[in-house]
């Protein structure tokens, strides 16, 4: 069986005990609590934990290749500029369809007073740690000055991985200005790292059947499905308009700007798409997306390895359309309508902040807080969606990395290093249980010695 199959099997299988369990036994039973606790969450953290252990090592590895893969720093500048470029006006066009399915379906003014003073009692202590991580994370130019990080360990250490984008990038450039050979020397060993760290991935892909399952299985089983019934109609609304940029939008990109069909991109990033949905998290899908991106899309890695790093956490088109429709929903729960002057101030806000969120579980909700706040909405309000919120993580998460790789796609395609028919036939992947790995073999060339 084909390890995507096997992945999705696994998704499937822990969603429907998960429910299933919920549903018949409730999610506090003690015998639900223990399983969690010593199968399903260890299984999924080691899954996840084995992703993000990675991470740090190949954004910089990968960018500085990718960097001194493309030589020319003016060349970098300018698919640079194109990459952030193709982020925003794409990350515009899902926050505009979501404002506009939001403001026509109105899912907040089916919330009664009741159910929303019921709802920010219920959440009133998640909502108070929100706001407390929103404070020490004010947005402004300090965000951008940070990024010129000041200690690349440290910034690694903290997960601060725009701070270890730009290191990657400097020293990627630096290695294009130093004597060529000790430059080769540099491009070797980064290679080196990153084969590894591919390896590291696809050996914990191999584990994803079973991590997936029992991450999925930890949100379902506990999940309060009887929060939905008062969410509905905004839960609905996110949903839909997530799917709706997923299917229509993305997918004319795919066909007519990137030149591929829809049905075989999808089909060969799924492994990347089910990983998001079920970590929540652009981050841990890093390492996947790079391995998915390189060996299922047969991307060149010069352009995987700059593309998807800054895409973690730049390209957020899942978080920006779920920023705008919340903020819509919130503000007329609180009897805060909005003009058209004001919903374009949401949509800009709503696209610096998707770039500033973190590609953490909940990352853009510190930052949602502050938006919500502009509009007059009392920050404890974020309470209100903080039951649902998982949901539509996993949802918006999925949308986010399949934004990361129409990006990839459309750069290599865009610099004419890359065209649809360069897909592999066969699943790279899937390959990877297969012996293709150097090995060591007596080299002629050096005597038989290990280089
Ligand atoms: N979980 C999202 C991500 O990692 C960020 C967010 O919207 O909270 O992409």
């Amino acid at each position: 069986m084909k390890l995507q199959t096997k992945i999705l099997l696994g998704l499937l299988a822990g969603a429907a005990a998960g429910i299933a369990v919920n549903l018949t036994l409730g999610g506090d039973h003690p015998g639900v609590v223990a399983f969690n606790r010593y199968v399903a969450s260890p299984v999924g953290q080691i899954f996840l934990r084995l992703l993000f252990m990675v991470v740090m090592p190949l954004v910089f590895a990968s960018i500085a290749l990718g960097v001194a893969g493309i030589g020319d720093i003016r060349k970098v500048g300018r698919i640079g500029g194109k990459t952030i470029g193709y982020f925003l006006i794409t990350t515009v066009l899902s926050v505009t369809l979501g404002l506009a399915v939001c403001a026509t379906i109105r899912p907040g003014s089916r919330v009664d007073a009741s159910t929303r003073d019921g709802l920010l009692a219920s959440y009133a202590d998640e909502a108070s740690s929100k706001i407390e991580t929103s404070q020490q994370n004010e947005f402004g130019i300090e965000t951008f000055v940070n990024i010129v990080t000041r200690n690349p360990i440290k910034s690694a250490v903290d997960g601060d991985m725009l701070g270890v984008i730009f290191f990657g990038l400097m020293f990627g450039a630096g290695i294009t200005l130093i004597h060529e050979k000790r430059g080769k020397f540099l491009v070797e060993w980064l290679e080196g790292i990153s084969e590894v760290v591919i390896k590291i991935v696809e050996m914990a892909m191999k584990l994803a059947p079973f991590g997936v399952a029992g991450l999925i299985f930890g949100v379902t089983s506990r999940f309060g499905f009887a929060l939905f019934a008062p969410l509905a109609i905004y839960v609905a609304v996110v949903l839909g308009a997530l799917l709706l940029h997923a299917t229509v939008t993305m997918s004319l990109i795919v066909r007519f700007v990137i030149g591929m069909s829809p049905v075989l991109f999808f089909s060969r990033i799924r492994e990347a798409l089910i990983t998001a949905f079920s970590t929540s998290s652009s981050g841990a899908t890093l390492p996947t997306n790079i391995a998915v991106g390189e060996q299922n899309l047969g991307l060149p890695p010069k352009v995987a390895g700059f593309v998807y790093p800054l895409g973690a956490t730049m390209c957020m088109h899942g978080t920006a359309l779920f920023e705008g429709t919340t903020v819509i929903f919130l503000c007329e729960v609180f009897g805060k309508p909005l003009s058209l002057g004001q919903m374009a101030v949401v949509m800009v806000m709503c696209v610096i902040t998707a770039v500033g969120a973190a590609g953490v579980p909940g990352g853009s909700i510190p930052l949602l807080v502050g938006v919500l706040a502009m509009f007059g909405v009392p920050a404890a309000g974020i309470a209100v969606i903080l039951g649902v919120d998982r949901v539509l993580d996993m949802a918006r998460t999925t949308v986010n990395v399949l934004g990361d790789h129409t990006a990839a796609a459309f750069i290599a395609k865009s610099e004419g290093l890359w065209t649809a028919a360069d897909v592999p036939a066969t699943f790279g992947m899937d390959r990877a249980g297969a012996d293709d790995s150097p090995g060591w073999p007596a080299d002629e060339s050096t005597g038989g010695e290990k280089k």
